[in-house]
C-alpha cells in the first residue's frame, strides 16, 4: 500500500544547516518514506539590502538586537502561499508555554507545522500579534522548551519536532515503545520510566533484577510500576502529586 504524507514541516531560520540532523535516524527515515516532508527556508533570502540585514536596534533601548517584522512577514507569507491547509505556527521562545508530552501529542495530529526561529533578542512581537489576529494559521503557539535561554530557536524546534514526530503513527518502528515511555498517556502519564536492562544477565557484578527474567508478566508490570513510582518520587515529586 502506498504510504501517504502525514505531516509537512516548514522551518525558517538564518542558519539552515542547523537542521541537517533531521536527515538522520527516525526523522530521516520518515522523510525518505515520504511520511514527513521538510522544507528549510533561509530568512536572509527575504532581505532587500546588500548586507542581508535581519535585525535592528530595540525601541526603548537596551542591549542586543531585535529581528525585523518586515523580513519575517515576507518569509512567513511566502510559506503560507504554498500551504494547502491552514498550518500551525510555532514560535520557540523562553517566554512561551512550556513544552511537554501532551503538547507533543497534540502537535503529532497536525498536518502542517511552521517553525520560526528567532536569534539575537528575538523577533519583533508584532509578528506573533499579526498572525494571531489575521487568522492565516489555525493556531499560533509560543513554546518554551524549558527555563533556560538558548542562543536561537533552532535547537528548540529540533526538540519539539523530535518529540512530536515519534508520536506520529507509522514513524516509530515499534508503536508500543511510545506507550511505555515516561509521561505516556494512561498509567504512565505522571510517571518517569523506571530502570531498563538488556543482556548479559550479569555485568561487572551487577545482576538484572530476577523478576524481569521470571516470565511472569503480571509481576513484571507491577515491578515496573513500583520502580517508576520510586524514580518519580526521587526526581520529580511534583509529578507524583498530580
Ligand atoms: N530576549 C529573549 C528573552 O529573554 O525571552 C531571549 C532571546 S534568545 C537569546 C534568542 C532566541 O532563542 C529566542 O527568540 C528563541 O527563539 C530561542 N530560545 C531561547 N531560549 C529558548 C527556550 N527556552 N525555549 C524555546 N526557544 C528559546
Amino acid at each position: 500500500m502506498k504510504k501517504m504524507l502525514l505531516m509537512r514541516v516548514d522551518l525558517i531560520t538564518i542558519f539552515p544547516d542547523y537542521f541537517s540532523p533531521l536527515n538522520l535516524s527516525l526523522f530521516g527515515k520518515a522523510q525518505e518514506a515520504k511520511l514527513i516532508e521538510v522544507k528549510v527556508h533561509d530568512l536572509r533570502t527575504f532581505t532587500a539590502d546588500k548586507h542581508k540585514t535581519v535585525d535592528d536596534a530595540p525601541y526603548g533601548g537596551g542591549p542586543g538586537m531585535v529581528m525585523s517584522p518586515v523580513i519575517w512577514g515576507e518569509a512567513i507569507d511566502s510559506v503560507l502561499a504554498q500551504a494547502t491547509i491552514k498550518p500551525v505556527l510555532i514560535v520557540p521562545t523562553p517566554s512561551g508555554q512550556v513544552f511537554n508530552q501532551e503538547l507533543a501529542q497534540k502537535l503529532s495530529n497536525q498536518e502542517h507545522l511552521v517553525f520560526i526561529n528567532g536569534r539575537y533578542e528575538g523577533i519583533d512581537s508584532r509578528v506573533v500579534q499579526h498572525y494571531q489576529d489575521s487568522n492565516k494559521f489555525s493556531e499560533v503557539l509560543e513554546i518554551s522548551i524549558g527555563d533556560y535561554v538558548l542562543a536561537g530557536g533552532e535547537v528548540a524546534s529540533l526538540v519539539i519536532l523530535e518529540a512530536t514526530s515519534r508520536l506520529i503513527n507509522g514513524v516509530l518502528g515499534n508503536e508500543d515503545s511510545v506507550s511505555d515511555d515516561s509521561f505516556a498517556p494512561g498509567s504512565m502519564q505522571n510517571l518517569l520510566e523506571g530502570p531498563i536492562y538488556t543482556r548479559p544477565p550479569v555485568w561487572r557484578d551487577l545482576n538484572v533484577p530476577e523478576v524481569l527474567t521470571s516470565g511472569d508478566h503480571g509481576k513484571i508490570s507491577q515491578w515496573r510500576k513500583e520502580k517508576a513510582l520510586e524514580r518519580t518520587k526521587k526526581f520529580r515529586p511534583d509529578l507524583d502529586s498530580k
